[in-house]
C-alpha cells in the first residue's frame, strides 16, 4: 500500500485550565480529541469547522508547535515524536505554515528581504548574495516585484502581505504546507487570487496542503479530501466530491446549506443551527453535537457515536446517518 505523506492517528491535545491562588490545574480544554486522518503527496485536505473546533490546534500540533497529549503523527512513515535532531531539521524544512494574519506573522521591523532570507539563514544555505537573489525569485513566484525586497510589511495590502507569507512558506521547497485560515481575513476577490496562487504552486511543486477554514465554501474548489470537525472531533471525512454530493452528518449538511448558490432553482433549505458551540472544557456527553442537532434523541445524549464507514473513504460519526440520508439533502 502507498505510504501517505502524513498520517495522524488518535491525536489528542488538551490545554490546562488553571485556577485558585496557586494556579493549580482545575480542568482541561479538550481542544482535539481522537483525530485521525492522512494527507497524500501533492493533494489537499480541507479541514473545516466553526472557530474553536480545534482545527488550528491540529495544524499547529502537526508542526510541533504544541506537544500532543496523546496520539501519533507520522511524516513519510516516521513518528515525528521520535525524530533525532537531523531528522527534525529536515522535517522543519519540509513542513511549513501560512497563518491567517500575515501582518501578525511577518515581523513589522524587518524588510521583506530579511523575512524571506531568514529560512535560508536558519538552514545555513547560500551566501548573502545568493540568499538575496533567492528572495527576489520567491517574490516573482508569488506575483510581486523584486523592488519589494527593501520595503516593510506595513507598506503592502493584506493580499500582498499574504503573498509574502506564502513566499516565505515555500522558500525551502516544502512538501507540506498547513494553510491555517490563510485566506479568511482577505476580501472575497483577493481570497480567490491567493487560492489560485496556492493551487498553481501546488501543481508546480507537487505540494500537499492542509487547508484549514471555517466554511466549506472556501475549501470547495481546492480540496481533494475534506474532514469536518466539531468540538475537537472529526465528525465526517470523505473525498471532496462525495462530501458535497452526499453529506451524511447533520453538521456537515448545515455547513453546506450555508454556502450561497447563485441559481435559485438549485438552492436547498438553509439549516440554521441553534445555540453556540459548547465549551470544550465541558463537552456534552454522548454525541458532542446533540445540543444543536435537529435530529437528536435520547440515545444521542448518552451514547457517543463511533466513526462508521459509509463507503470506501467516507466515514461519519452519527448514530443515524443512514436513516437521515435523504433528509436535508443539499442541492
Ligand atoms: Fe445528531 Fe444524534 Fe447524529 Fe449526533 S448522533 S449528529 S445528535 S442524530
Amino acid at each position: 500500500m502507498k505510504e501517505s505523506l502524513l498520517q495522524v492517528r488518535g491525536l489528542k491535545k488538551y490545554f490546562p485550565v488553571r485556577g485558585g491562588v496557586f494556579l493549580r490545574r482545575i480542568g482541561n480544554v479538550q481542544a482535539v480529541e481522537e483525530v485521525s486522518f492522512s494527507v497524500e503527496r501533492g493533494k489537499t485536505l480541507g479541514l473545516v469547522g466553526e472557530s474553536g473546533c480545534g482545527k488550528s490546534t491540529v495544524g499547529q500540533t502537526i508542526l510541533k508547535l504544541h506537544k500532543p497529549t496523546a496520539g501519533e503523527i507520522f511524516y513519510e512513515g516516521q513518528d515525528i515524536a521520535a525524530m533525532n535532531r537531523a531528522e527534525l531539521k529536515a522535517f522543519r524544512r519540509d513542513v511549513q505554515i501560512i497563518f491567517q494574519d500575515p501582518f501578525e506573522s511577518l515581523n513589522a521591523r524587518h524588510t521583506v528581504s530579511r523575512i524571506l532570507e531568514e529560512p535560508f539563514v536558519i538552514h545555513e544555505m547560500g551566501t548573502a548574495a545568493e540568499r538575496r537573489r533567492w528572495a527576489g525569485d520567491l517574490l516573482n513566484r508569488v506575483g510581486l516585484q523584486v523592488d519589494a525586497l527593501d520595503r516593510f510589511p506595513h507598506e503592502f495590502s493584506g493580499g500582498q502581505r499574504q503573498r509574502i507569507g506564502i513566499a516565505r512558506a515555500i522558500a525551502l521547497k516544502p512538501k507540506l504546507v498547513v494553510c491555517d485560515e490563510a485566506v479568511s481575513a482577505l476580501d472575497v476577490s483577493i481570497q480567490s487570487q491567493v487560492i489560485n496562487l496556492l493551487m498553481d504552486l501546488q501543481r508546480e511543486m507537487n505540494l500537499a496542503l492542509i487547508f484549514i477554514a471555517h466554511d466549506l465554501a472556501v475549501v470547495k474548489h481546492v480540496s481533494d479530501d475534506i474532514a469536518v470537525m466539531y468540538l475537537g472531533k472529526i465528525v465526517e471525512q470523505a473525498d471532496a466530491q462525495e462530501i458535497y454530493a452526499f453529506p451524511r452528518h447533520p453538521y456537515t449538511k448545515a455547513l453546506l446549506s450555508a454556502i450561497p448558490i447563485p441559481d435559485p432553482s438549485r438552492r436547498g433549505e438553509r439549516i440554521i443551527l441553534s445555540g453556540d458551540v459548547p465549551s470544550p472544557i465541558h463537552p456534552p456527553n454522548g454525541c458532542r453535537f446533540h445540543t444543536r442537532c435537529p435530529h437528536a434523541v435520547d440515545q444521542c445524549r448518552s451514547v457517543e457515536p463511533t466513526e462508521e464507514l459509509v463507503n470506501e473513504g467516507h466515514r461519519v460519526a452519527c448514530h443515524f446517518w443512514n436513516e437521515l440520508a435523504d433528509r436535508n439533502a443539499v442541492g
